[in-house]
């Protein structure tokens, strides 16, 4: 009997590792690692030992026979990904492309013995932790992590929904990090502020900064900058301490959220679930009340591309998708089909996360729940795209999928046109790194430029996390990220191309306490 990975999984492929058998795909050296939306066990190979389920830092992963009813999907999501892998005879690699063998990653060694490495971590979220835990695995090695905030831990703490309790698990690892003798964490610091860029430099041989994406993607139509992104909202409800005084219009029927990411179901989830099954989280006591004011009946998540693109990941959909206390609507004339998509399916060849997300939502639009409920509905939207906020109105433009010349397809506007009333629009199109003073910044993409986490033309000076790679990805996926960087801060340090600290002491750190 297998073990399966649900939906808490995190990504940081603890489990990767501990599995004897390396039945747990993709792995960090996969080129699939980053884009896929969970990691697999293969059930054929599993000897269902449970070493993945003590390495798991979220508790995603349940041996088949415990499964509840939520989570039974998963079973089939697992299966799946393996369908079509090579079993016969000894092979190492599958038609899948999965191998059977293990295939650690080495760890870089410290070979330049005669001094300490002493690394400034900017950040405490999990970039920063990540980085933090992978550095101190050698000896000699001293990190300290500046944070801004009274507390620590970044999107794992502010930005996980408080429902979420399995995912904020995380954070016990996090715990056990900061706990290190070799690791000093400072809460209540900014630097530039508190701390001097000059005054890192003089007493750490290197600087990282993981100071995530801390504002938003503005969206570029009239009376966008006068409605609030759900990423504050988020920020709210989980009582981040910038976002605490804000207030937000509940007194209406219907919450629109423009994009349709991971965020966007989160938002939704919290507007539309009873508020008692919150009291036991630790969501904060005002976001709470005012939920329980709430007059919101119906949120619309709408999103300009098709179904086939959704932006939220597959098992976040189904921890949506089976409560039997929301009621999900999807019009099956907006479930429309790109023409590359659909020849993939004909063909049987639908990307494995595709299949999935086509699946439930076909299934959703079937059971026909389209707004008739009492309950509060969540409806999923496809194909439109906003074109005008204002006067307790969206104006929404349906599109259309056209295929250029060159064969591409992309979506255009039709002149088709609807005006949705709504008492609140929270926009959901993603997180944006802010510059920060002092680095090189590249406003499009919003991350600071770097080759693999060194910062360009600055030495001693790397980045981790969302502001090295921008905004995507889930909390382990800084795991693999933050190696990458400190394999390469290593390597500077080996080849002593990191200027050792002016001061060996810290007295930043003393004068901090
Ligand atoms: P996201 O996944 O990047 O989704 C952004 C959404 O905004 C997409 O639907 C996108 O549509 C849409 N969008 C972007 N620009 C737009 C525009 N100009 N007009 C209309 N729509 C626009 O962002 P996110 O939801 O903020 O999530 C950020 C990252 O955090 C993701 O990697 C996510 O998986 C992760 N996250 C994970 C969890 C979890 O695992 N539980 C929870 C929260 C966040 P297009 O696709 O058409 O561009």
């Amino acid at each position: 009997m297998p073990h399966v990975v649900t939906q808490s999984c995190c990504s940081d492929a603890s489990c990767v590792y501990a599995c004897p058998v390396n039945c747990i795909h993709p792995t960090p050296d996969e080129p699939d690692f980053l884009t896929a939306e969970m990691l697999h066990i293969d059930p054929y190979a599993c000897v269902d030992c449970g070493a993945c389920v003590r390495a798991c830092p979220v508790g995603a992963i349940v041996p088949d026979r415990k499964l509840n009813a939520k989570q039974s999907r998963f079973l089939e999501i697992n299966h799946d990904f393996y369908d079509g892998t090579d079993r016969s005879g000894s092979t190492v690699t599958g038609a899948s492309g999965r191998s059977i063998l293990a295939k650690p990653i080495p760890l870089t060694p410290i070979t330049k013995v005669d001094e300490d490495l002493r690394v400034a971590v900017i950040g405490s979220g999990p970039a920063a932790m990540y980085t933090a835990e992978d550095l101190i695995k050698r000896p000699g090695v001293q990190v300290t992590i500046f944070e801004r905030l009274p507390d620590p831990y970044g999107l794992a703490r502010r930005g996980v929904a408080p429902d979420h309790q399995t995912t904020r698990q995380v954070t016990e690892l996090f715990d056990l990090v900061a706990a290190n003798p070799r690791v000093k964490l400072l809460t209540g610091v900014e630097v530039g502020k508190d701390v001097t860029i000059d005054e890192l430099q003089q007493q750490f041989h290197a600087v990282v900064y993981a100071v995530g994406a801390s504002t938003d993607k503005k969206l570029d139509v009239p009376g966008a900058e006068t409605v609030t992104s759900a990423t504050e909202f988020v920020a709210w409800y989980n009582g981040h301490p910038d976002y605490a005084d804000r207030t937000f219009d509940l007194s209406g029927e219907r919450v629109v959220i423009v994009g349709n990411g991971n965020v966007a179901l989160d938002v939704a989830r919290i507007l539309a679930v009873d508020p008692a099954k919150l009291t036991e989280t630790d969501i904060a006591p005002y976001a709470l009340q005012a939920l329980r004011d709430s007059k919101i009946r119906e949120i619309d998540i709408v999103a300009r591309r098709g179904p086939a693109q959704a932006a939220f990941t597959v098992p976040e959909f189904v921890g949506l998708v089976d409560r039997p206390d929301i009621t999900l609507a999807v019009d099956p004339a907006e479930l429309v089909i790109d023409p590359e998509t659909a020849a993939l399916e004909a063909s049987g060849d639908l990307p494995h996360a595709t299949k999935f997300k086509l699946q439930m939502l076909r299934e959703v639009a079937a059971r026909g729940d389209a707004g008739a409920s009492d309950d509060r509905l969540i409806r999923l939207r496809f194909m439109r795209a906003p074109s005008a906020i204002g006067d307790g109105a969206i104006t929404l433009v349906r599109n259309e999928f056209q295929t250029d010349a060159d064969g591409r397809t992309r979506v255009v506007a039709t002149d088709d046109v609807e005006t949705v009333p709504e008492s609140l629009v929270l926009t959901s199109v993603g997180y944006h790194g802010r510059p920060v003073s002092g680095l090189p910044f590249d406003d499009r993409r919003g991350v600071i430029p770097n080759a693999a986490g060194r910062v360009d033309g600055m030495a001693g000076v790397y980045v981790a996390g969302w502001i090295k790679r921008g905004p995507t990805g889930f909390i382990g996926t800084n795991k693999s990220d933050a190696q990458e960087t400190v394999r390469l801060l290593l390597d500077d340090f080996n080849a002593g191309r990191l200027a050792s600290p002016a001061r060996t002491a810290a007295p930043t750190e003393s004068r901090l306490r």
